[in-house]
């Protein structure tokens, strides 16, 4: 696709591809972001000007350029740069059991607080209701207060400004698409504030949702969304479950896997648009990536497994440091577990890329990025991905009307072969064991990952 330079964030509004990283807001001080009322996104106020534009992942990431800033001179793959692949799990219990996979991001957290050259992390702190925050912490014992994985939609402005307003180095846990902001912002306009990341800690990230997903379950649930108080995707066990509180004091707890509400309300048309084209889901920029082990060999573990991605050689060593003063477990792996665990079709963006041409196709603007893993992208048919953009349009018609019982409705009859089929993949390929992605072969046996609880 070849680039017109645009000229402000208009055809981001106009398409929904903002995931709310909050580079435009310091590129053009006029922007603010905010809660729309019908897209249940975060977005800019306005189209702002050129400079925001320049700095919008959601319009231009150039890939190659900041992996070159950032890990100058180390092999590309993939999968990123990667030195090093490890399965890991905190040994306090607690830690691990209220975290979203191994709680291996408050161990490198409370590792990191503790140098003499960290002077505070820059993590998400819950705020009220919905609302979770980038705060700059700097007390080891404020670790863990510290919310498990969010999974909706939340402005991230706030980072740039605590990088800003604050002397000192930092470590940042954020997600993708907030490290491509971020980053075009400083080399473009700040390269100052470079030096002020300490460590990035970078979580491995598939989608997020807008707040409809919520607002849908609810519904499903008969939960006032405005009496919420608080909310966890995840803890107790490698899956988890979805915990709502409200100010009755009550506590509304899902099923993630077997709730037939919660896969309605957490499909993949509830996320915000950009998901869809996005090929980092590996973090490139990060310099170390945790994520969940969804691994079969791990399939029987009680509680959860993370999966490390160490792309320098630092982080390789504090993890294991940790593991020789028993904080963490860990078990060394290979690229192989990083494509188990994702599937190709995320790993390599082989949907991605491909919706990204038909959007070219249909003369959408969209998003301009290629990773490091294009080479290995097997792109899916053209007529998949077709049908996918059409039932996306109307079921975002569907979420922005507020119909979300109609959308139950629809899934018990029009989709439910289709959602029946994805069910049955997911039990034969994670339970049965069949269809295994002939690649991963040389993953770990269970022998191997007997170490973990
Ligand atoms: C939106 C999203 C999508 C994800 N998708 C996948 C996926 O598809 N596959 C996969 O393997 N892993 C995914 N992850 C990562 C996974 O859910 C865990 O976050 C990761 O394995 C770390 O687990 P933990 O046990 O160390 O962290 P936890 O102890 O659960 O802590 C997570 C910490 O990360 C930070 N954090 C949480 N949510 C956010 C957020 N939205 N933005 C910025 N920082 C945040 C907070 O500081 C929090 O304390 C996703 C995470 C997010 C937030
Ligand atoms: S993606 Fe980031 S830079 Fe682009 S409009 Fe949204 S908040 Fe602004
Ligand atoms: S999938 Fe990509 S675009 Fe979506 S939230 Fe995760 S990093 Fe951002």
């Amino acid at each position: 696709m070849t680039m017109s330079p645009a000229t402000d964030l208009q055809q981001v509004l106009d398409n929904d591809w903002c995931i709310a990283c909050g580079a435009c807001v310091f590129a053009d001080p006029t922007v603010e972001l905010r809660l729309h009322p019908d897209k249940q996104m975060f977005e800019p106020t306005h189209p702002g000007n050129q400079a925001a534009a320049e700095v919008c992942p959601a319009i231009h990431v150039d890939f190659e350029n900041l992996q070159s800033r950032l890990f100058p001179g180390s092999p590309q793959s993939p999968y990123g740069v990667v030195h090093s692949v490890m399965l890991a799990q905190s040994t306090d219990i607690d830690r691990n059991l209220k975290a979203s996979s191994g709680g291996l991001i408050k161990e490198l957290l409370i590792e990191l607080l503790g140098k003499e050259d960290v002077d505070g992390a820059i993590v998400l702190k819950h705020v009220n209701g919905l609302d979770f925050e980038p705060t700059l912490i700097t007390d080891i014992a404020e670790v863990d207060t510290l919310p498990g994985s969010i999974y909706h939609n939340l402005p991230k402005d706030r980072v740039l400004q605590l990088l800003r307003e604050n002397d000192g180095r930092f470590v940042l846990a954020a997600i993708p698409c907030e490290l491509e902001g971020i980053y075009n912002y400083i080399f473009k306009f700040e390269p100052r504030l470079r030096h002020r990341l300490q460590t990035t800690i970078g979580l491995l990230c598939g989608w997020q949702y807008n707040w409809h997903s919520i607002r849908a379950i609810c519904e499903y649930k008969g939960i006032d969304p405005d009496s919420i108080v608080d909310v966890s995707y995840r803890g107790d066990g490698p899956i988890g479950r979805l915990k709502i509180w409200t100010n009755d004091g009550k506590e509304h707890t899902t099923n993630r896997r077997l709730d037939f509400g919660y896969q309605v309300a957490f499909d993949r048309t509830f996320n915000t648009p950009r998901c869809h084209l996005c090929i980092n889901h590996a973090n490139f920029l990060a310099d170390i990536v945790v994520g969940d082990a969804w691994l079969q060999s791990t399939l029987k573990t009680k509680t959860g497994i993370s999966l490390v991605i160490n792309r320098r050689e630092e982080s390789d060593r504090m993890m294991r440091s940790l593991a020789a003063r028993d904080r963490v477990v860990l078990s060394e792996v290979t690229v192989n577990e990083i494509r188990e665990s994702q599937k190709p079709r995320i790993a390599f963006g082989n949907f991605a890329y491909a919706y990204a041409e038909y959007l070219d196709a249909i003369g959408v603007p969209r998003p301009v990025m290629e990773g490091p893993n294009r080479p290995a992208a097997e792109l899916v048919s053209q007529q998949e991905v077709a049908g996918f953009h059409d039932e996306l349009q109307t079921k975002l018609e569907l979420q922005r009307a507020r119909r979300y019982r109609y959308l139950r409705w629809r899934k018990a009859t029009k989709e439910l072969g289709r959602f029946l089929s994805r069910y049955w993949e997911w039990f034969a390929h994670r339970v049965l064991r069949t269809g295994r992605d002939p690649e991963a072969r040389h993953s770990p046996d269970r022998d191997t990952t007997s170490i973990f609880r």
